[in-house]
This record gives C-alpha cells, structure tokens and sequence, in this order.
C-alpha cells in the first residue's frame, strides 16, 4: 500500500498527521513501516490461560464443512435469541484467512442486513484493517454470537456458551494464524476471563488446542464513541501485526 493511501486510511482512525521540511511524516507510520527491521518481536508469553479449557471439544467436531456448519447456524435454536433475530450473522470474508477478527455479537444494522461489521463501526474497522495493509476481503470477521441480543444488552453467559461451538467450528475451517478480539465481551468470551480489556491489550494469549496468537483491542463502535482511544487501538493492530509476521 502506498504511503499516500496510507495515510487516508491513518487519518480515519483519528490519527494525527503533520508536515515538516515539506514533507508529510507520519510518525506512527515510519514507526509502523520501520518494526520488523527495527525491534524484536513481542515476546510470545506462556498461556494466558489453560488451552484445554478453552472451547468445547464438540466444537472440532469431524466433516463439518462450509455448507453444513452455514445450514446449522441459520436454523439454530440452541438459545433464546433464535426468539428475537432478524436473522442470523455467520461471518464474512476469505475461508483461508490468516486473519480471524471476532467481535462480541450483531448489532441492528447487522442483524438486518446479516453481516457482521457494516455500518459506521464496520467502516471504522475497514480503516483500521487498511491501516496495516489489509482489505477487509482478506481477513475473515465472526462474531462469538450469531444472532443479535434484544436492545444490544451484553450476551449471556450461557447463549456464548452455546453459540461459542459455532465460531469454534469456523476456526477450524480456516486455520487462520492470528485472532483479532475486538472490544472486552469478545475478549473475556474467548478467554474465559472477567479482565478488563485495558489489561488483556498488548499481550500475546493462545487460543484452543492450536495455541493460536490472540491479540486484544478495542471495539470500532467503542473507538467511535471514545476516539481519544483510537491511538491505542492503531498500537494494538502494529502489535497484532508484527506477532502475524513472527507466527
Ligand atoms: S446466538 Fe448462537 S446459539 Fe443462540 S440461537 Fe443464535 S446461533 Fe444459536
């Protein structure tokens, strides 16, 4: 991607840019371009958590393919909120991606068009996704809740529980090398853990029996109402990258 497109996609994140001696300096940006070269990668830490408790065995479950697990998913009843749905969202994007982002569940807009990650959020993520060089056609985006909880409250325990198997189901078709958690109910989901999602950013977690790298951020929906955070948010992606490049 070239600088100038860069920077397009940088300044919808909020990011400041200015120019010196007539030339533009992005200088999140030269620190992003300069990373491999410049540091060591993140220290891979031992499991933030037990692996074997992570994700239901059945969720592996053999000879699931696309077609069948999309089937199961659109006439699942497992929780109530098969009740309350427009329909459900089973996730978008390329089925070999070595990107996998999860949010927390679909919101309206979601719900009714069913697909996760449109509206002003998705728009936001796209951003944050070109910022490191990705198209959203690349990466693959779920979330651990297909279907919508009622006024957008925050999903149950037990309807993750139940609709967690699906997204386990998802992950083992793509075999992607890296999970993005976006915003603290996709995190403390995935992780099983009640940490606050400013104490889960910046640290390498593993994810089911693969031990897969799982990086934590903020949510788009969140970063637009709190834009002061999308600077974290654009150091946790240059993080979550350069773990990809080292996997
Ligand atoms: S949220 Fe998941 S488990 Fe609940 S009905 Fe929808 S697809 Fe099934």
């Amino acid at each position: 991607m070239n600088n100038a497109l860069r920077r397009e996609y940088l300044a919808a994140l909020g990011l400041t840019t200015w120019v010196a001696r007539g030339k533009v300096v992005l200088p999140m940006l030269e620190a992003a371009n300069k990373l491999p070269v410049a540091i060591e990668p993140p220290a891979i830490e031992p499991a933030a958590i037990d692996p074997a408790a992570v994700g239901p065995p059945a969720a592996r479950e053999a000879g699931v393919d696309w077609p069948e697990l999309r089937a199961r998913v659109a006439a699942c009843t497992r929780c109530s909120l098969s009740a309350t749905r427009t329909q459900t969202v089973f996730g978008v994007g390329n089925q070999r991606a070595e990107w996998l982002v999860v949010g927390e569940a679909p919101g309206a807009e979601e719900d009714r068009q069913g697909e996760p990650f449109v509206g002003r959020a998705g728009q936001l993520l796209n951003s944050m996704l070109r910022a490191i060089g990705l198209a959203r056609e690349q990466v693959y985006i779920a979330n651990v809740l297909k279907c919508r909880p009622p006024g957008n409250r925050d999903p149950n325990l037990s309807e993750a529980a139940e609709c967690l198997p699906y997204l386990e189901q998802q992950i083992a078709l793509i075999k992607p090398k890296i999970m993005l958690a976006v915003g603290r109910i996709a995190a403390q989901n995935l992780l099983r853990t009640d940490k606050t999602l400013g104490s889960l950013r910046q640290q390498v977690h593993r994810f089911g029996i693969s031990q897969m790298p799982l990086i934590v951020t903020y949510h788009p929906a969140y970063l637009l109402r709190t834009p002061a955070d999308k600077r974290k948010s654009w150091e946790d992606l240059k993080f979550a990258r350069d773990v990809c490049a080292h996997v």
